[in-house]
């Protein structure tokens, strides 16, 4: 096969990568994408490391995209007429003094992003690589996704800009309203559907089944492509060094084993020497993978995801649960679960320290803080939250803490408006007041 082929996990078997498969034919197996990786080391570790170093302080197309600065990594089979970019990547990892009980953590702010989250990464691949399957003359009528309301967006911006027909299934009242407005506007064939995210999902399998419909879900190994970026993109920005451990929510669990990916091409290609440890954050209310890790995944059973603030990663039958395992196992990982309770009050935490982190953040920050009281993660550890979405993409849940609304949180931090008459010395009293109380 040449450069770059889809490969199924369990068996190994191999298929062309313009290939229309989501599954092995022969085991029912998911597919990865793989690379020659031998021949990408025509480039030495320090030659690769130049090369990504020049790229980003470049603005030509398409190197202004994180994602396409390392092309030859992720999606060589697409030209550069296919590509469609939005922007995505090279977002800011910021460093935060006093947070989750360390004095000090780095956070990958994903959610600073064309559509707010890190589906980004991987949807540029995935929408480009459609593009290029149609101009072969592969006959694709529309690419399809069922989403907790972050895959939509993508999904419908990217195809929007391609000129290529969306269709979004959505579980109808689980989603911000803020994620279902994006792919309204963008023009998608928008259905809310009265399941959850688990049914959307097993709805555009078999509407999928039907290959002039091309599945969008990071069960498609192309998204991992792209997404696989964000470790290669953590280590550049820390001076290509490695951190010791990289804390991520997961739901569908796409997002870890595409984190793991890029960091072992790093390995494998000489970029770094060792791997950092890998940490899944769960919410309590949507936990399978945690259960799961409880039994060292020898036992996994799908759960039935209850409601959670953490609605992007309310998945209770995750599609890429054994590539997870695979990259956990790989990594030295831990998982680790969050309640509502904590997930609420670190995502405040954290916005009290000038950050806005949405919900799935807020879990991470919360398993973080567990794992640092019990002695697991040292204060000297160097430690990278990946920040998954933007905080105003949440913002009935900002407002529901704040004014004391939500189930089973207590909102430690809430911090409602002051509403009171016009009164200027009634004002001057009341701000003497609350500065002080601060
Ligand atoms: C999709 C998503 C996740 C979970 O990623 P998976 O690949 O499904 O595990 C976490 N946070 C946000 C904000 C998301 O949109
Ligand atoms: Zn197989």
């Amino acid at each position: 096969m040449p450069g770059t082929w889809l490969e199924c996990i369990r068996c190994g078997r191999r298929y062309s990568i313009n290939e229309i498969a989501y599954r092995c034919e022969s085991c029912g197996g998911l597919l990865d994408v793989e690379h020659d990786v031998d021949a990408l080391k025509s480039r030495s570790a320090a030659e690769w490391k130049d090369l990504f170093s020049r790229r980003s302080r470049m603005s030509g197309w398409p190197y202004q995209s994180g994602v396409w600065a390392k092309k030859e990594w992720v999606a060589p089979q697409i030209d550069a007429e296919n590509i469609v970019s939005l922007g995505e990547g090279y977002t800011p990892l910021l460093k935060v003094r006093n947070l989750a009980g360390l004095p000090e953590v780095w956070v990958k702010e994903c959610g600073i992003s064309h559509t707010g989250s890190f589906k980004d990464l991987g949807m540029t691949v995935l929408v480009s690589h459609v593009r290029q399957l149609i101009s072969q003359g592969t006959q694709i009528r529309a690419v399809a996704c069922a989403s907790t309301g972050d895959t939509s967006a993508a999904l419908a911006a990217y195809a929007a800009a391609a000129g290529i027909p969306a269709i979004i299934f959505l579980p109808r009242g689980k989603i911000s309203t803020a994620q279902l407005a994006q792919p309204i506007a963008h023009g998608a064939i928008v259905l809310g559907l009265e399941t959850d995210f688990d049914g959307c999902m097993e709805i555009v399998q078999g509407i999928t089944s039907d290959h002039s419909i091309y599945l969008a879900n990071s069960m498609n190994a192309l998204r991992i492509e792209g997404q696989k970026t964000v470790g290669m993109e953590i280590v550049q920005q820390l001076g290509w060094e490695i951190p010791d451990w990289i804390v991520i929510p997961a739901g569908n669990l796409g997002n870890i084993s595409a984190l793991g990916r890029g960091l072992s091409m790093m390995y494998k290609l000489g970029l770094i020497d060792r791997l950092p440890r890998i940490v899944a954050a769960q919410a309590e209310n949507a936990n399978p993978l945690y259960r799961s890790f409880l039994t060292d995944f020898e036992d996994y059973q799908a759960v039935q995801a209850k409601k959670t603030l953490a609605s992007a990663i309310q998945i209770g039958a995750p599609v890429s649960y054994e590539r997870a395992v695979k990259a956990l196992r790989a990594f030295d990982g831990i998982v680790e679960e969050a309640s509502e309770d904590e997930l609420a009050e670190a995502s405040a935490s954290a916005d009290r320290a000038g950050l806005y982190a949405c919900p799935q953040t807020g879990v991470a920050l919360a398993v973080l803080e567990k794992l640092v009281s019990r002695g697991r993660i040292k204060h000297s550890d160097r430690v990278v939250v990946i920040s998954t979405a933007h905080g105003l993409k949440f913002t009935d849940f900002k407002v529901d803490y704040h004014e004391g609304r939500l189930a089973d949180v207590v909102s430690r931090h809430a911090n409602p408006p002051i509403y009171m008459k016009a009164d200027i010395d009634a004002v001057r009293d009341r701000l003497a007041a609350e500065i002080d109380r601060r």
